[in-house]
C-alpha cells in the first residue's frame, strides 16, 4: 500500500525521489555521489529493497526508510510522486536488539566470512569473536548459513549482500584487512567487549588451557625451556603459548583498536 504522496515541483509525475544519507551517499555510483536527490522512473511494480538495491546499495547497509515521512520496511513498494529518504545504520550497531527494519535480533554476535575478505576471519577469531569460514562455500550456501545460523555476513561482493534472505550484514569498505578489523570494532561497537587469544585462530573453537606435562613431547626445546602456560585447541589440537607470534598479533590488535577509534569520530 502507498504511503501519502506530494509531487515535488519540477518532478516528473511518475516518478520517485530518493535521498540516500550518510554513510551511504559514498556508496552510490560515479556522479549519482554528487546529487542530493535522485529521480527514478517507476517502470513496474518493485519493492523499496530491489529499488534501493538497483542504486548497487545492499540492504544490510540501510538502517531507516522514510516515504513521505513515513516509516516503512522493506517490502514497501514505491508510488509515482513519493519522496523517500534512505538513512545508514549508525553505529554502534547492535543485531542483537529489534529493530524495525529487522524486528527479528540475532541471540549473539556471530560472523560469516566470504573469501573475499578472508584474512578477516583470523583477525576476528584473534580478538575472540565466533567467526566462521570455509573457502569452499559458494555465495548460495554463505546467504543461507547466514540466515538459518544467525551470523552477520561480511563481504566485499555487493551482489552477494543483496540476496534477499541475508538479514544482518555488513559491506567491507576497506581492502587492508587491519582496517577491516578496525571498520568491524568501529561498526559493531566491539571495543569493550574483545576477548583476545580465547579461540582458535585455525578453526574457531574456544581454546581450553593445557597442563606444559602433557605436551612435553609435542613442545621444542626452546618453547619447553621458556614457557610455562599453555592453551590447547579441542577443535584441532593446536597448542598455542604466549610467544612472540602472540607479541606481534596483540600490536596488531592495538593498531586496529587505535584505528576504530578515529572510525568512530
Ligand atoms: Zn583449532
Amino acid at each position: 500500500m502507498c504511503a501519502d504522496k506530494k509531487i515535488s515541483p519540477g518532478q516528473e509525475s511518475g516518478a520517485i525521489g530518493l535521498e540516500f544519507h550518510g554513510a551511504l551517499r559514498p556508496l552510490l555510483q560515479g556522479s549519482l555521489r554528487m546529487m542530493p536527490r535522485l529521480y527514478h522512473s517507476l517502470e513496474h511494480r518493485t519493492s523499496i529493497k530491489d529499488t534501493i538495491e538497483s542504486f548497487t546499495i545492499p540492504h544490510t547497509e540501510i538502517g531507516a526508510i522514510s516515504v513521505n515521512g513515513k516509516s516503512v520496511d522493506f517490502s514497501y513498494q514505491p508510488c509515482p510522486g513519493d519522496q523517500i529518504r534512505i538513512y545508514p545504520l549508525v553505529p554502534p550497531v547492535d543485531p542483537c536488539r529489534p529493530s524495525f527494519l529487522r524486528p527479528k535480533p540475532l541471540p549473539r554476535l556471530r560472523f560469516l566470512v566470504d573469501v573475499n575478505v578472508a584474512r578477516l576471519r583470523t583477525y576476528l577469531r584473534m580478538i575472540g569473536m565466533d567467526t566462521l569460514y570455509q573457502p569452499q562455500w559458494t555465495d548460495h550456501e554463505l546467504a543461507l548459513l547466514a540466515a538459518q545460523r544467525g551470523c552477520i555476513l561480511l563481504s566485499r561482493d555487493r551482489g552477494l549482500l543483496r540476496r534477499k534472505i541475508i538479514e544482518h550484514g555488513h559491506l567491507i569498505r576497506s581492502e587492508d584487512p587491519i582496517q577491516q578489523l578496525a571498520e568491524i570494532i568501529a561498526y559493531y561497537g566491539l571495543s569493550g567487549r574483545l576477548n583476545p587469544f580465547s579461540r582458535c585462530i585455525k578453526c574457531n573453537a574456544l581454546l581450553q588451557p593445557a597442563a606444559k606435562e602433557d605436551l612435553l613431547p609435542l613442545l621444542e626445546p626452546l618453547t619447553r625451556k621458556y614457557y610455562d602456560t599453555f592453551f590447547r585447541c579441542p577443535g584441532c589440537d593446536k597448542i598455542y603459548w604466549p610467544g612472540s607470534h602472540r607479541d606481534a598479533m596483540e600490536k596488531m590488535v592495538i593498531e586496529a583498536l587505535s584505528l576504530s577509534r578515529i572510525l568512530r569520530k
